[in-house]
Order: structure tokens, then C-alpha cells, then sequence
């Protein structure tokens, strides 16, 4: 039996929404600092998911580096040696009045809520761009567009056609940000590195084009203007094509449209230019800010109501070195998680609460294989020991030595082994992406027959 339930005390429910980086990491350390003390306390993760996605290595997984489970861990296992009790299920309904949350199965009354649902893609209202374009959100997205690369592989390998052969080639990636950056560096190293190799018996590297679109003057805002550029230098280094200060007009799934009022023939879009808060968030009645995002206080707990934590891409916590909202990010949201859980113990314990004030000090992104640009303070280092030092901290971000440890070996796997290059596509037939996002040729066709 549970120690909860045999406590006999009325029971004390912690419910957090959200095993991701704001909530996993809330939860599990709330169990680590109650440990044997409150056994009345419950503590209860919502997610639809039962794994817990490391996002940081996403990229990895669309470009064939790593196997889908080096990046998903069961949290079931996380929460094995705590106090943590998993719910699977789809989240419909957050009733404040009530104290409940309504999920696909029951619902789930509260003492303590914790709101760490992260956000989704932004497309601005294109509703065709949202139809047509990929999207890297979800490990779902991830397996999608690897196979989808894989399959433009295929069907180019064929065509006899050069410009045929170079629009299914053609990669765009919108998007500046760290997301769009370090997929359209993997792309391109898979591209030429990987599937060059495979196929290029019919394929030459030339037919190959990665295109990053970037509508403001830098890429990557969240480093420093030298990074910016230096980044930009090995983008192109590779053989990437950066468009600053060019938006994309549309997608037909065929041809980009740019602002500049050039066109390019591409097979490929991949939108990675905005993100919004989860839509069960952005209906809540608390106070929130133009994006959707719950105002909180110092403390992280909801501006407007007690009892209402916030944490990770749904707070709208102000950062008071810089006087703006912290960035939606993993660092951000677990250092959020450390506040969130010390205060909910606090208030159990009736100890003292903290504030959350985290002086933002850089960034990393990596760039294709064995690069990558990291900046903290007045430190930067870029190459082979930027991309070492990325991956160590992001591995030391898993929540457990065992994940740690896996992912290392899966790191291991990567540098030591090939990229796979194997299509296997286990989507639903029928799904979006497969009726909307077609060879050029087979539109053709469609359209001829
Ligand atoms: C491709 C990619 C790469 C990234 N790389 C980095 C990086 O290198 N460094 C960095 O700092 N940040 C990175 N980020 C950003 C980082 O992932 C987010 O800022 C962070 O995950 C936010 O944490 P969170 O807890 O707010 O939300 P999340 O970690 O997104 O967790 C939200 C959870 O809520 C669940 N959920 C949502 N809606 C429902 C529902 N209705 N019912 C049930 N469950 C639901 C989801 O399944 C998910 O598990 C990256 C993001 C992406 C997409």
C-alpha cells in the first residue's frame, strides 16, 4: 500500500499538468524535499504522454542520428524511487472553481495546482502553412521528417528531371531561433553526409540546398551579435544558405514564396518560427499577458490566484536583472521547477517561501556534427569542445543517472555509427502530412490524371 494511503490522514494533492521539463523536474524534486515528512501529501503528474521528451536532442532524432528512445524516457521509471504517481491521459478541462482538472478518464481534484503544459507551433493564422508545413514539437514531428527526407532521397534518386530532382532536394527551414538553426545544420549534414552516400549513385551533392529563412536583421537573439555572425559563418561554412530579413509569403507544397518576391522550388518546409501557449492555458481566467501566458509573482505562484503554480513556457515570470519576461526555455523552466517545488513544501511545512531570480547568463547551440556555440557570461567557445561541453550539460540535465548514462551511450552511438537512412513510417495512412506534403511529380500527375 501506498505510504499516503495508509497515512489516514485527509489527503494533501499536489497536481502538476505537464511531465515535461517545468513539471517533471517540479514534481520529482517536491517528493526528493518531502522525502518521509507529509506522507498525507499526494503528488500526482498529468501528461498525455507517458515519457518525458528531451527536446535538446530532437533534432538529432529527424536526422536519423539517434533512435526515438534516446530522447523519450519513460516516467514511470523517473518517478520509480519517488513519491510521484504517474496519470496518462489527455488534459480537456482545468476547472479553477471547482479545484479540479478534467482529463480523458476523471477527474482530478486539487490542493495545489502546477501549470507546466508548454506551448505549441505559432503559424500566425496561416491556416495553409499550418496544413502543409512540418513542424518539430513532438517526437511524432521528429519521426516525420526524417522519413519524409529519407523519402525525397527516393523518389529523387529516379527522376530524371534535374529541376524536379533539385526541388525534392531543396530543404527550407524557417526560423532563426536555436530550433530552426540546429535543424537546418543536421539537415544539411545528413543530407551530404549520410544519404549522399547511399544515394549517390544518381544524386549529385549539388542537387542538394538546405535554405534558412530568417525574417529579422540576426539569427540566434538569445546569443551575443558575435555569436550571431560567427554562426552565420559556419552556416554557410557548410553550405547553408541564411536569408536574413526575408519572411516566407507561402508554401503551396511545392514552391516558396519569399517577401523579397523571389521564388524557390522546394519539397520541403519546415516552420520552426514561433511558438504560443497551450490552448488550455491561454482560456483560463487569470491574469495573463498578450502571448497567453499566466502572470505570476515572485514566488511563481499565479498572480491572480492562490494556490495556482506556474512555471516553463506557460509563466509570464519577469526577470528583474533585465526587466523583461525570462525566454521560453528548458534551462528557464527547470530552474523554475526548484522555486515551484521548494515553496509547495514551504507551504506544507510552513517554512519560509523563495523567490525565483535567475540571472540568464548564455546559450549553446550546436551546429551540424561535432559543432557547436556556447556563451556564458564573458565566456565563448565555439568547434569540437563547444558541441563536447553541449552535449555534457544536456545530458546532465536528465533527471536520473540512469537516462544520463543512456543517453551518453546513445551520444557514443551517434559519433561512433552511421545516421540511419531506413524510412520507417508507422503514421496513420491518411495523416496530414502524408496527403498534403507530396513529391512534386506525383502532383503532377494528380493533377494531369
Ligand atoms: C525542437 C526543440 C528544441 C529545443 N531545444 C532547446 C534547447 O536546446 N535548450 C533549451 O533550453 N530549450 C530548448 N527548447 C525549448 C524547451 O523544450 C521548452 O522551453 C521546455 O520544454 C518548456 O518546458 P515546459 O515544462 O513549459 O513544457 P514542456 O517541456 O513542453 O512540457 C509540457 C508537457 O505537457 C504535456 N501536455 C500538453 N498539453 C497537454 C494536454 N492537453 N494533456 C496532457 N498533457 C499535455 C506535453 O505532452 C508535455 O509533456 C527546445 C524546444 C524544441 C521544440
Amino acid at each position: 500500500m501506498a505510504t499516503e494511503e495508509k497515512s489516514g490522514a485527509e489527503p494533501y494533492r499536489v497536481l502538476v499538468l505537464g511531465a515535461g521539463f517545468g513539471g517533471l523536474y517540479t514534481a520529482v524534486l517536491l517528493s526528493r524535499i518531502l522525502g518521509k515528512r507529509a506522507p498525507h501529501v499526494w503528488i500526482t503528474v498529468v501528461d498525455r504522454q507517458n515519457y518525458f521528451l528531451f527536446t535538446p536532442m530532437l533534432h538529432s532524432v529527424a536526422t536519423g542520428a539517434l533512435e526515438p528512445r534516446y530522447v523519450a524516457h519513460s516516467i514511470r521509471k523517473i518517478f520509480r524511487k519517488t513519491r510521484v504517481h504517474a496519470h496518462v491521459g489527455q488534459i480537456e478541462r482545468i476547472d479553477l472553481e471547482n479545484r479540479q482538472v478534467i482529463t480523458a478518464h476523471r477527474a482530478l481534484p486539487y490542493d495545489e495546482l502546477v501549470i507546466s503544459l508548454g506551448s505549441e507551433t505559432n503559424f500566425f493564422g496561416n491556416r495553409d502553412l499550418e496544413r502543409r508545413a512540418f513542424t518539430l514539437k513532438s517526437l511524432d514531428d521528429a519521426v516525420r521528417i526524417n522519413n519524409h527526407i529519407i523519402r525525397q532521397f527516393e523518389r529523387a534518386y529516379w527522376e530524371e528531371d534535374p529541376a524536379v530532382k533539385r526541388a525534392l532536394l531543396t530543404f527550407v527551414v524557417v526560423g532563426g531561433g536555436p530550433t530552426g538553426v540546429e535543424l537546418a545544420g543536421e539537415i544539411y549534414e545528413y543530407a551530404v553526409r549520410e544519404l549522399l552516400r547511399d544515394f549517390g549513385r544518381r544524386i549529385e551533392r549539388s542537387f542538394i540546398r538546405v535554405v534558412l529563412l530568417e525574417a529579422t536583421g540576426r539569427i540566434l537573439p538569445s546569443l551575443s551579435e558575435l555569436l550571431s555572425t560567427e554562426a552565420i559563418r559556419r552556416l554557410a561554412e557548410i553550405g547553408i544558405e541564411v536569408r536574413l530579413e526575408t519572411r516566407l509569403e507561402s508554401w503551396d507544397g511545392e514552391t516558396v514564396r519569399l517577401s523579397t518576391g523571389e521564388s524557390l522550388a522546394a519539397g520541403t518546409l519546415i516552420w520552426a518560427a514561433g511558438v504560443k501557449t497551450n490552448p488550455l492555458v491561454r482560456e483560463l481566467p487569470l491574469d495573463r499577458d498578450p502571448q497567453g501566458r499566466i502572470i505570476v509573482r515572485s514566488t511563481l505562484e499565479s498572480k491572480s490566484m492562490d494556490h495556482v503554480w506556474v512555471l516553463g513556457d506557460n509563466a509570464h515570470a519577469v526577470d528583474p536583472f533585465e526587466q523583461k519576461p525570462y525566454p521560453p526555455t528548458a534551462q528557464t523552466a527547470v530552474r523554475q521547477a526548484r522555486v515551484v517545488a521548494h515553496n509547495i513544501a514551504a507551504r506544507i511545512l510552513k517554512r519560509p517561501e523563495r523567490t525565483f531570480a535567475h540571472h540568464h547568463v548564455g546559450g549553446f547551440v550546436s551546429i551540424g556534427d561535432n559543432y557547436a556555440l556556447l556563451s556564458a557570461k564573458q565566456f565563448t567557445l565555439t568547434g569540437i569542445l563547444g558541441w563536447f561541453l553541449w552535449n555534457l550539460v544536456y545530458i546532465h540535465k536528465l533527471p536520473i543517472v540512469r537516462y544520463r548514462l543512456f543517453s551518453t551511450f546513445g551520444l557514443l552511438l551517434k559519433v561512433l555509427f552511421e545516421r540511419a537512412t531506413t524510412e520507417i513510417d508507422l503514421c496513420p495512412k491518411g495523416s496530414r502530412r502524408d496527403g498534403e506534403v507530396d513529391s512534386v511529380r506525383e502532383r503532377e500527375r494528380r493533377r494531369a490524371g
